[in-house]
């Protein structure tokens, strides 16, 4: 197993990004044909000025252009199962049900269980126990699809996700609050490190909801901004 991290590299991403989303912005303004905006453009600091008030303003259509795909493993399914709630992602996850386990299985620990040694312990002999069974099962003829039944949720998975930059920016927005979960918060992060090495004009975006918004909308505030109604 490696270390218990998400593993994740941006492997698509459309070039001229920026240019992109600044010639839909700009088209829905101007007289101009799209591709006379497009090749005529170069000046960073303007088309961020437009972009960041077309997007401020909830003309989230112009960022649907972008298309990005991320090759992501060693995350669990309990991670997984949270990121396939988001619906205009796309994904291709590795099956249970043709790609049967052979020896122990890889699986996530939870970094409140792997710094207790007793409970790590107990985790890692229960986890070998369950992969008896699975291997027990699917010795006795049982297919892969009804051995994975006994997997756990902290089975590791591996899959392709993609997602358009209004998706990935909602995305952020949610799952980089400290309400989220820790390892789907750490999978986004890394998601968006990985976008912003190539593209850092959307530092400003690719942050939590609080960040965007200037207030905390969430029940349980961590505190880090002021909650929504409190003065
Ligand atoms: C901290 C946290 C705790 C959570 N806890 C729970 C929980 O306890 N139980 C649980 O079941 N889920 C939970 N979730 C998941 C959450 O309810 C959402 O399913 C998930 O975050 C996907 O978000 P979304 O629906 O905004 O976004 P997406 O599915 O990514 O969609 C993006 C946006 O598109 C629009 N949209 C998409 N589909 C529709 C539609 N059918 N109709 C109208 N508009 C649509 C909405 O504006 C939506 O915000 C939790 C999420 C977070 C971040």
């Amino acid at each position: 197993m490696s270390d218990n991290k998400p593993v994740v590299n941006l492997i698509s991403k459309p070039e001229n990004m920026l240019k992109t989303v600044y010639t839909a912005c700009r088209t829905c303004y101007s007289a101009d044909y799209p591709i006379n905006i497009y090749n005529s453009t170069d000046d960073e600091s303007k088309m961020l000025t437009l972009i960041e008030r077309v997007i401020s303003s909830g003309h989230f259509s112009t960022i649907e252009h972008i298309q990005v795909s991320f090759a992501i493993s060693n995350v669990s399914r309990a991670c997984t199962h949270q990121l396939v709630r988001h619906r205009h992602m796309s994904f291709s996850q590795k099956s249970q049900r043709y790609v049967k386990e052979k020896g122990q299985f890889d699986y996530i620990i939870p970094p409140t269980i792997e710094k207790n040694p007793e409970l790590k312990d107990k985790f890692e002999k229960f986890m070998s126990e369950i992969s008896s069974i699975y291997s027990e099962f699917t010795e006795a003829g049982i297919p892969a699809e009804d051995a994975r039944f006994v997997l756990p949720n902290a089975a590791a998975s591996s899959m392709v996700a993609s997602l358009n930059l209004r998706e990935m920016i909602h995305l952020a927005n949610l799952r980089l609050c400290t309400r989220a979960q820790y390892e789907i918060r750490i999978l986004v992060k890394k998601m968006c490190d990985e976008l912003l090495k190539e593209e850092p004009w959307l530092k400003s975006y690719l942050v939590p909801k609080c960040e965007r918004l200037g207030f905390c909308d969430e029940d349980k505030s961590c505190g880090r901004m002021p909650v929504r109604g409190n003065s």
